[in-house]
């Protein structure tokens, strides 16, 4: 099974994506691991990823189709894979579509989880961490006993600059304008299923089981 999750920052794919790893025993492809790895190992592509990223720069599709197309041909992936975050642009699906093709090893289905934009600023700006320990708490699903302090260690509770509400604002501005055009580019190759993405973590991962024909 080799799938494409697509949805907001905050739309709660990364926990869809740890359930379909073991549904289908087959691993999570993100190209943050696959430079981390490449880089910790020193290897030439990792040297000329890293040499981008040094300098402030995004690294080029070019390179970053080398780097997943090295990951997606380790043994691991003979089952399959998902593709979380990447592709994020029409280039880098159209890049990837070549290479799959070239490998004979066509995506089967893109998951769209969707979820409103309200509701992603609502959820992420809810979250506070302890700058101390690292515990972190949310004014809905985790909500400290003593307002604004650590239930463990008694710290005054922090909003990461990433959660703030105009921090994921932005994200989503970007992933509207990049990412989501993707959603229409694979519905043209007949691949999405849509996802409705409000709800619990288990209503949610039902829906997708549902959509997959798993039972
Ligand atoms: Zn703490």
């Amino acid at each position: 099974m080799r799938l494409i999750l697509l949805g907001a920052p905050g739309a709660g794919k990364g926990t869809q994506a740890e359930m379909l790893t073991k549904l289908y025993d087959i691993p999570c492809i993100s190209t943050g691991n696959i430079f981390r790895e490449h880089i910790s190992n020193n290897t030439e592509l990792g040297q000329k990823a890293k040499a981008y990223m040094d300098e402030g720069k995004l690294v080029p599709d070019s390179l970053v189709i080398e780097l997943v197309k090295s990951r997606i041909t380790q043994d691991d992936c003979k089952n399959g894979m998902i593709f979380d975050g990447f592709p994020r642009t029409i280039p880098q699906a159209e890049a990837l579509d070549v290479m799959l093709k070239e490998l004979s090893i066509p995506i089967d289905f893109v998951i769209n989880v969707d979820v409103p934009d309200e509701l992603i600023v609502d959820r992420m700006s809810g979250r506070t961490v302890c700058p101390s320990c690292g515990a972190s708490y949310h004014k809905v699903n985790k909500v400290e006993t003593v307002a604004g302090k650590c239930d463990l260690c008694g710290e005054t509770l922090i909003q990461r600059d990433d959660d703030r509400a105009e921090t994921v604002k932005k994200r989503l501005d970007v992933y509207h304008e990049q990412t989501e055009p993707l959603i229409a580019y694979y519905k043209a190759q007949g691949k999405v299923l849509d996802i409705d993405g409000v709800g619990t973590v288990e209503e949610v991962r039902d829906r997708v089981k549902k959509a997959l024909g798993v039972k």
